[in-house]
């Protein structure tokens, strides 16, 4: 597998933009075209400001097209009615194409939202390929129901693709997550209209044309890329949407439930971010390694991660001591050019945002926390939207700092006195994605992760796992999972036959 120098991937970029070979058109029932407006706007590389493509800007009129492509050929059974071994087959070929082009889906990834190249080569573009592999080699060995009835009947519940799929994505994981959610769908023999986030559109698009190289049919998978106001709007209100898969803000969550109660009650599932809590007890066994963990769990992929552990919670008796070692840890995060191999910290996401964050760390200076490392933009700080690893300490939970999702490098560090203690503070967030607790103490660890309310906990790890295991959120964070076979239940219908014999 080919890896590159920083000179050649900086060499490989520039020919991909200055040649204008990156595609920005939508794709729809089996081909690249224009919007209908023939309007399009700038896709900006977060990194130096640089105009690297156009993207077509699509509104309701493409969605009208993509949706009803959708609803044509998911109706024609072109895709559904292909025994699971075919979808099966499809969904793999796709994901070897996937990893054929690992090279330029890599290189979109990172120009077009600035995550490290070396991570979106050797992590976010592997591990998309995965998802599909994955739920592709599951769906020839899922089998139905029957259920335990009397004597003269026979009862079969049996699980039916639901329809068309709408996708929406955000813009931290946009490959990754777009697979997370077309995975699943497309294996269960949904027809899909993904619409990726305006802020991140390019691997998405690229993704479209290998589904099609790989055999699925035309209209079974588009992309219309655009607004959320827009294009978003108009598929979450669409009477011939039967189902809304979301991962985003918690307050575009809440608008999408309304336009399924405005329409057709299409199903909702969404996965809506976190403010996540990371406990560490003196009983950790490793305390370096919870450092570590507790400094790439909050800094990885510049803090954009829905499930980034943002609450580090300290037992009073070592705060100090651990604090030191997170900031240590937390010094091997260096922002730089997403093109160098070398680099772990990129750009956020644009400017805009990088403002956002900015804010939040103002905000928690004038609250009263300390500031115990970073604080600042970075680097090209005019054209590049970089900003240092941050940690506060001194923080109590009711500060914004500790209650909102700052989706950027943030840290806040509350110390504890004891388990109830940690526990109430850990629980009181509107979120419930994710939480991890560091103890040697077998007892302590089981009972206490019962208590926490989040949809993942993890022992004396932060956020390991695999495609074997749900992920989502309880209360404010969504609902469905994602990964694993339960991700099924979001993208198919149970069906009961009662057959009277
Ligand atoms: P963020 O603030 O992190 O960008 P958003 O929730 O705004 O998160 O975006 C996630 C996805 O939701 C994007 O694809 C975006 O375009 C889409 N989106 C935003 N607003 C709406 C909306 N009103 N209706 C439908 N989709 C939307």
């Amino acid at each position: 597998m080919s890896d590159k120098t920083y000179a050649q991937w900086q060499a490989y970029c520039q020919a991909l933009v200055s040649q204008q070979r990156i595609e920005g058109r939508a794709f729809i029932n089996g081909g690249y075209r224009q919007a209908q407006s023939g309007r399009s706007f700038d896709c900006i590389n977060p990194a130096n400001g640089e105009v690297i493509a156009q993207i077509a800007e699509c509104d309701e009129a493409d969605v009208e097209i993509a949706v009803s492509a959708a609803r044509q050929s998911f109706e024609s059974g072109v895709w559904r009615n292909q025994s699971p071994k075919v979808r099966k087959e499809t969904l793999i070929k796709l994901a070897a194409l996937m990893e054929a082009n690992q090279t330029e889906l890599a290189a979109l990834e990172t120009l077009d939202m600035g995550k490290p190249i070396s991570e979106s080569f050797h992590v976010d573009v592997p591990g998309s390929a995965d998802v599909i592999r994955w739920h592709g080699e599951a769906i020839d060995k899922i089998y139905d129901e029957v259920a335990p009835t009397q004597d003269d009947v026979l009862a079969t519940i049996t699980r039916e693709p639901i329809g068309v799929v709408a996708a929406i994505t955000p813009w931290n994981f946009p490959l990754w997550l777009a697979c997370w959610k077309i995975g699943p769908a497309l294996a269960a023999g949904n027809s899909v209209v993904l619409k990726p986030s305006e802020k991140s559109s390019l691997t998405a698009i690229f993704l479209a044309r290998l589904a099609s190289e790989a055999g699925i049919p035309d209209g079974v998978f588009n992309v219309v890329p655009g607004f959320g106001h827009t294009v978003g709007k108009a598929l979450g209100l669409h009477m011939q949407v039967d189902c809304l898969a979301f991962t985003g803000s918690t307050r575009t969550a809440r608008t999408l439930l309304e336009y399924a109660g405005q329409s057709n009650m299409k199903r909702v599932w969404l996965e809506a971010g976190g403010k996540n809590p990371n406990i560490v007890f003196a009983d950790c066994p490793d305390l370096d390694k919870a450092a570590r963990s507790a400094a790439s769990g909050c800094f990885y992929n510049q803090g954009e991660v829905c499930v980034a552990g943002t609450r580090l919670l300290v037992e009073r008796s070592i705060h100090d001591e651990f604090v030191q070692k997170v900031v240590e840890a937390s010094r091997y995060f260096k922002p730089g050019d997403p093109l160098d191999p070398a680099t772990n910290m990129g750009a956020l996401v644009d400017k805009q945002h990088q403002g956002n964050v900015l804010q939040y760390i103002q905000w928690g200076q004038q609250g009263g926390a300390t500031l115990a490392l970073g604080g600042e933009a970075a680097l090209d700080a005019d054209k590049g939207a970089f900003v240092e690893p941050t940690i506060f300490t001194g923080v109590n939970n009711q500060m914004r700092i500790a209650r909102e999702e700052i989706f950027g490098p943030v840290m806040a560090v509350i110390p504890f006195d004891d388990e109830q203690q940690a526990i109430q503070i850990a629980n009181d967030t509107d979120y419930g994605l994710g939480a991890a607790l560091w103890t040697g103490n077998l007892s302590r660890a089981h009972k206490l992760a019962k208590q926490l309310r989040a949809g993942s906990v993890w022992i004396n790890n932060y956020n390991d796992g695999d495609m074997t295991v749900p992920f989502g959120g309880f209360k404010q964070s969504g609902n469905g999972r994602d990964k694993s076979l339960h991700a099924l239940d979001k993208y198919t219908e149970l069906k009961t036959t009662w057959i009277q014999l």
